[in-house]
Formats: C-alpha cells, structure tokens, sequence
C-alpha cells in the first residue's frame, strides 16, 4: 500500500523535517507557557500557567515526541533503517511515532494490540497514512513480544518473522531499532528535562509546582532529573494505584537511572475516574467547562484528570494562595477522536 502523502500538503511536512532537526530544547523555548484564567483556580487566588506542548505542531506535539527524540538519535547512531514500538488502536506513541518516521524519512512499523478491526481508528488510519506498517497481534501475543523486543530486535523478528509482509522484512542486521511501548527508557526520558530547563527560564519556579501527567512516569523522571532544589513537581498517574503508589513512585525512581533529583515531588493517582482510560459524564462536564472558558483543549486519558485533580486539590487547600501552577499539556489531542462526546 502507498502513503497518502501527509496532508497533502508538501509545506507541512518540510515544517515538520524543520522541526525535527532541531532538538527538544528548541522545541520547549518555542512552546509558550500562556496564563489561563480559569474560575475555580482564580477564584482561590491561584495561577495557572500551561505549557502549550500540544501546540508546537498539529501533529508532531506534546510529550510523545519528546520521548522519541533520543530513541531516534540512538538509532540513527546504530545505522537503523526501521523503528518499531508497541501500542493500542489509539495509541498517543504509534501516532507520534508515524508521524516522525515520515518526517525522519524512516521506515516505521507498529506492532498494534488486538485484531485488525474492519475499519481502523482514526489513530491508525493516521499511522497508516504516513507510511507506518501496522501489524495486529493478540493481547497475549502482544506481550511476548513487547518483552521479546526488550531483550532485542533479533528476538523480536524471530517471533513475527513468520507473519511478516515481504515489505517489512529487515535486509540487515542492524535494520531495526525497537522503542519499548511508550517511548519510556533512559533515551525516552532525556529529552523531558529539556521542558524543565525551559520553564526555568520563562518563569520563577520557586513560587510554583510543575505538573504532569502520568502513565509509564518517564516524561515526569525526565522532568525530575532536570529539576533543581527548591523546585516542585507533581506526577498525576493515569491509573488507579490505591496500595500500588508507592510502587509506583518507586518504578519512577528506577527510571532515573542514577540521576539526581534536584526538586520536591510526589504523585497522586486518578481517584476520580477508575482508572486508565475510564471515563464519567462528569468528566466530560469537566472538559467542556474547561474547554469553553480557557480555549484549552484537553484529552480524557490524561490532561483532563489532571485538571481535575487540580481543582479538588486546590478546593481542599493544597496551596496557598497566590501560588503558581504549571501545568505541561503533553498533548494527546489527536486522541479526542476516539470520544463522541468531544465530537459537538
Ligand atoms: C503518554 C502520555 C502521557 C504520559 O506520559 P508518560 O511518559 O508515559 O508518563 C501524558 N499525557 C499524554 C497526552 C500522553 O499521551
């Protein structure tokens, strides 16, 4: 099959074979951090600041192309032809993924988790679009090979070469680079301190707590490891931890890999919602109110819990007044699709 060629624009992919060669720390100086007022928060007499992470390009944005930035790097080192990861029909990773391949002019293959539906999410038609072949595996199957491709791309191609199309298959040894499922890793997470570093210089970050949210912990242990004493940061997990938190915030720790942390943190969990990619009416109540009086847009698997989270903390007193919250949109708007709620 031949890619659609993005857009069909040619000027938006040169904008986007600019962007990429350049480094995460241009990205975030290019990023504002924008004021928003928004009632419940001003109302208390806190700021809120957002980092505009989803707006540095329609499509290669948020916190997800940070993550790649060093597995790319890593692979261009290694002479790879090819990148392949892991992720589910709307997966946020996949998306970005194709998107820098086609860019980067790499070839790239997704290994998706579940059947092949009749027709695709608007996510993977997206994927398929820029070129990135799209493999279905079962869950279980899936797993084995998410575990396959940690140990190496060899042990990952012994277990799909049988079911490989002939167009996908590697011509040389060091063909392929494997991104683990999410972008996380040692290079996923360098290229999150450079958002840190930015903020620093746009605003006093001594009056402020820096938030992000959560799934695999990587972009926060990016943003930790970047972090300096006397700064703040708060982790807002996707998922529902209860007893597990501290688990959790352990299996951050280990993503440090020997890096200091500098800051203050700590992690809350979704409390709210039941957890990873569960939704509520209220939830989306949230959004729109949001939504229609800062102009922000939100996604309901993470930047939307966060938000909400922050507005409970701040009702129950968390901060006092005057201070000043940062929040990092990582983007993942591309994943409202998938939601005939946010569909008006
Ligand atoms: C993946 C994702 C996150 C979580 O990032 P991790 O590094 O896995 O913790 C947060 N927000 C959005 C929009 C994402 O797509």
């Amino acid at each position: 099959m031949t890619a659609r060629p993005a857009d069909g624009n040619a000027a938006v992919e040169a904008g986007w074979r600019t962007l990429i060669r350049q480094t995460p720390h241009h990205w975030a100086a290019l990023t504002p951090l924008q004021t928003v007022p928004f009632s419940p928060l001003t109302r208390r007499c806190i700021t809120l600041k957002i980092k505009r992470e989803d707006a540095l390009d329609s499509r290669l944005s948020g916190n997800k192309l940070y993550k790649l930035y060093g597995h790319w790097q890593e692979a261009k080192v290694q002479g790879a032809r090819r990148l392949i990861s892991f992720g589910g029909y709307y997966s946020n990773h996949l998306h970005a993924l194709a998107y820098l391949g086609r860019a980067a002019g790499m070839a790239t293959l997704g290994i998706v988790r579940g059947q092949e539906p009749q027709l695709l999410s608007d996510t993977l038609q997206d994927c398929r679009d820029q070129g990135m072949a799209l493999h279905f595996v079962s869950r279980q199957q899936y797993r084995q090979l998410r575990t396959a491709g940690q140990d190496s791309a060899e042990a990952l191609r012994k277990g799909l070469q049988a079911d490989l199309p002939p167009d996908t298959r590697p011509d040389h040894p060091g063909h392929d680079y494997v991104i683990p499922e999410g972008g996380g890793g040692s290079a996923g997470l360098s290229g999150c301190g450079a958002i840190m570093t930015a903020l620093r210089a746009q605003t006093d970050l001594t009056r402020a707590t820096v938030c992000v949210a959560c799934g695999t912990g990587t972009t926060l242990a990016g943003l930790l490891a970047a972090s300096l004493p006397g700064e703040r940061l708060l982790g807002f997990a996707a998922l529902k931890l209860g007893e597990h938190l501290s688990r959790y915030s352990s299996d951050v720790m280990a993503q440090l890999d020997g890096r200091t942390v500098g800051g203050h943190w700590d992690i809350f969990d979704d409390r709210y919602f039941g957890g990873f990619a569960k939704t509520q009416p209220q939830l989306f109540a949230f959004m729109r109110s949001f939504e229609s009086e800062t102009g922000v847009l939100l996604d309901p698997v993470y930047t939307a819990k966060l938000l909400y989270q922050l507005v409970q903390l701040a009702e129950a007193g968390y901060w006092p007044a005057g201070h000043e919250i940062i929040v990092v949109h990582s983007g993942g708007l591309q994943g409202r699709r998938g939601y005939p709620e946010l569909i008006s």
